[in-house]
């Protein structure tokens, strides 16, 4: 078994991203900028707005985090984006999820301009990248063809199995696997909570990669696993006793996988460096570099 370690796949994308970046400024260019907006005091999220505006820094690219009490109205925020769409500045935006429940998710995600749509979650950008047009690619489905091309894992031709149909991970990356990508062309099986469990056995213990996104310790079993089998773990879960753990059973699917995504380490490292992509693709855009 080898790790398709996230860290290093990400520092080397970051580094490619920096020296990118240290050449249009030594052109007169100004950075790219990234705005990170965040609601409310949601550790998860904390933690990953950190290491988004951490990225930044190594990228070379300026950040700012906007941060708005668990209480704002819909409306404030509704504002708020739409001074950031018409800021010359600022090229790439998110707003990390979950939002409070009192706000509608969709109306906040499709109030951004899909020119700035980092995460690649408007309707727009969804809607390019499933057609194979020029988009924002959601950035953890987009971190894990990254990092399969990274290692040089064939996709093409294989047949792979998602688990879990959410819009930000399972439906994307069911999508940009089977479409005829640089990294895709593979048959994919989308499996969801419906699935019937036999049918899901069947479909796992043939499949040459399993993409799984449930977000349940463990799911992930060595007898679902056929022998050198490539197994991407997006799970993210905290444990009672702190531990942070993927979907997979990692200690037993391991022996058998060929290569198996750590957690952490593994998909979570490339969402971030994902997102510097897709605002370095953005900064391009804004300055005809592309
Ligand atoms: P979600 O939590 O919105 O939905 C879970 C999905 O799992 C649903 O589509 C459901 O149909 C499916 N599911 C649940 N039980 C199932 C079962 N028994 N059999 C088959 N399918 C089943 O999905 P999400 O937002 O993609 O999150 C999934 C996990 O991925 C969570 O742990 C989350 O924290 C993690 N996550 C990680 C990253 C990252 O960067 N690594 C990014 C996003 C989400």
């Amino acid at each position: 078994m080898k790790l398709l370690d996230g860290k290093i796949c990400a520092a080397s994308l970051v580094s490619e991203i920096s020296k990118k970046v240290t050449g249009y400024v030594a052109s007169g260019l100004r950075k790219p900028h990234m705005t990170v907006i965040l609601v409310g005091e949601h550790a998860p999220s904390e933690s990953y707005v950190k290491s988004k505006i951490k990225s930044c820094e190594s990228a070379g690219f300026e950040s700012d985090l906007l941060r708005f009490s668990e209480n704002v109205m819909e409306a404030e925020l509704l504002a708020r984006i739409a001074e950031i769409n018409a800021d010359p500045a600022t090229d790439g935006v998110i707003v990390q999820l979950p939002l409070p429940k009192h706000i509608n998710q969709q109306h906040i995600i499709n109030a951004i301009d899909p020119e700035k749509d980092i995460d690649g979650f408007h309707p727009t950008n969804f809607g390019r990248m499933t057609l194979g047009q020029k988009a924002f690619r959601p950035a953890t489905a987009y971190g894990i063809c990254k990092l399969l091309q990274f290692y040089e894992i064939p996709v093409k031709a294989k047949h792979c199995v998602v688990i879990g149909r959410s819009n930000i991970v399972g439906k994307p990356i069911s999508i940009m696997l089977s479409n005829d990508f640089e990294i895709g062309n593979a048959t994919v099986t989308l499996a969801h909570i419906e699935t019937p469990r036999e049918l899901l056995l069947d479909e796992t213990r043939r499949a040459d990669i399993i993409v799984v996104a449930v977000g349940i310790p463990g799911f992930i079993t060595e007898d679902m696993v056929k022998e050198g089998a490539v197994v991407i773990d997006v799970g993210i879960n905290r444990l009672e006793n702190g531990k942070l753990v993927g979907d997979v059973d990692f200690e037993n699917v391991s022996k058998k996988c060929s290569w198996i995504t750590p957690v952490p380490g593994g998909v979570g490292r490339m969402t971030v460096a994902a997102l510097m992509i897709n605002t370095l693709m953005a900064y391009q855009n804004n300055f005809d570099l592309i």
